[in-house]
């Protein structure tokens, strides 16, 4: 019993050292550099949720909004938990542009740039463009699929399969969508913004009939417009019922014999408390849902933020909503920098603080501590045993 536990703990401390290397007897460097290896099972998919703004005060909130209690949302019941560090190169506090590039690239560039270096100026001039999570799926062949609250085009989902000095460039933007640099681009692609992305596209003398037309691929306006026979479909709504789409979207990418990656953005900003709180409430069950139909023994599914936001729960007692007072605020219409509820109080901001980052599933082990948000990229890329191609230089 003795001798067993001794060996436990030897092959524990191992473990930790060099993931997989004493088996093989390889040396470290080789498991450090995350080179595959054929006894070291990886996973097949990953999943990204990806609650926009929704930092750990907004969560708190969420379960407060929700349930009358804390920590009751399915994610807190999560086993790995790390602070994810969001900021820019240039200062202190992140768009989504940059902090979803960081996620998605593993560099962490400037606001407004959509998955370019540093060396981009907003508007202004090109950086090199970073390769994504996305690009690296379709580059090994799998399936993605990218699902969004928002304009399809808007700077979160936008990081995920295009590059731009400017998060506000759409016509720009969308089009890459259909001209990947790797695969043949995003397989499942819904969201909202029909009209501004529309508008955008005709700005820039196309359309999406052009571009229908031209890849030879329907924009469908509606999800209930996908015919059962498009394994890869595109819709631009112009609202998205994010469970539905979302379910969707992982039927379809199952389907992969290679794998899948899909992110999921779901809107949580808190300028108007009740939605963006209630938004992250719906997107949690949507996480448990998605949980129930994956194999976390091959999928590994991780839920953060791209930047926080100044909501603060600062009074209140079990019992009392936590909301209280947000149906007199919402009737004065007043639209102020800072809303002051009873027990909450809302600095309408993006702010600095580390967003929660929380993981379950295969490679969910190196989401821990305090880490700047390139290491997510650096998680997920390691849990399906991907090695960064070298950096391109500006
Ligand atoms: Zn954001």
């Amino acid at each position: 019993m003795l001798k067993r536990s001794l060996t436990c703990a030897l092959f524990a401390s191992l473990s930790i050292l060099a993931p997989g290397a004493w088996a093989q007897g390889l040396p470290t460097g080789a498991a450090q550099a995350g080179k595959p290896q054929a006894s070291q099972p990886r996973a097949k998919n990953v999943i990204l949720f990806l609650a926009d703004a929704g930092g750990v005060p907004s969560i708190n909130a969420a379960s407060l909004l929700g349930y009358g209690e804390p920590l009751r949302l399915h994610v807190q019941g999560w086993p790995n938990l790390g602070l994810s560090e969001t900021s820019p190169v240039d200062q202190f506090v992140s768009d989504s542009a940059n902090g979803m590039s960081s996620i998605m690239t593993g560099v962490k560039t400037r606001n407004g740039v959509i998955s370019q270096s540093p060396a981009a100026v907003r508007g202004k001039q090109d950086g090199q463009p970073t390769k994504t999570l996305l690009e690296y799926a379709e580059e090994h062949g799998l399936r993605t699929g990218v699902v969004t609250s928002e304009p399809v085009a808007d700077a979160t989902p936008a990081a995920t399969y295009a590059h731009s000095n400017d998060r506000k460039k759409w016509g720009e933007i969308f089009p890459q969508a259909f001209a990947p640099r790797f695969g043949d681009g995003v397989d499942v692609l819904f969201g909202a913004g029909r009209k501004e992305i529309g508008e955008q596209l005709a700005a820039a003398g196309g359309g999406f009939e052009q571009l229908s037309k031209k890849h030879d691929r329907p924009i469908y306006a509606e999800l209930d417009q996908v015919p059962a026979s498009n394994a890869r479909p595109v819709v631009v709504a112009d609202h998205v019922d994010v469970r539905a789409a979302t379910l969707k979207a992982l039927d379809l990418l199952q389907k992969s014999s290679k794998g899948y990656l899909l992110v999921v953005e779901w809107d949580a900003h808190t300028d108007d408390a009740r939605k963006g709180l209630q938004n992250i409430v719906d997107f949690d069950k949507l996480v448990a849902e998605v949980q129930g139909r994956v194999d976390l023994a091959d999928t590994l599914l991780l839920f953060t933020a791209d930047h926080s936001f100044g909501l603060q729960v600062d009074g209140g007692r079990r019992g009392e909503p936590v909301l209280e007072g947000y149906d007199a605020w919402k009737a004065t219409g007043k639209d102020d920098q800072l809303v002051r509820l009873k027990n909450v109080q809302v600095n309408r901001s993006h702010t600095g603080e580390e967003v929660a980052a929380l993981a379950i599933g295969r490679g969910a082990e190196g989401v821990r501590g305090y880490f700047p948000n390139t290491h997510l990229f650096k998680v997920m890329m390691d849990a399906f045993g991907w090695t960064p191609d070298p950096a391109a230089k500006d």
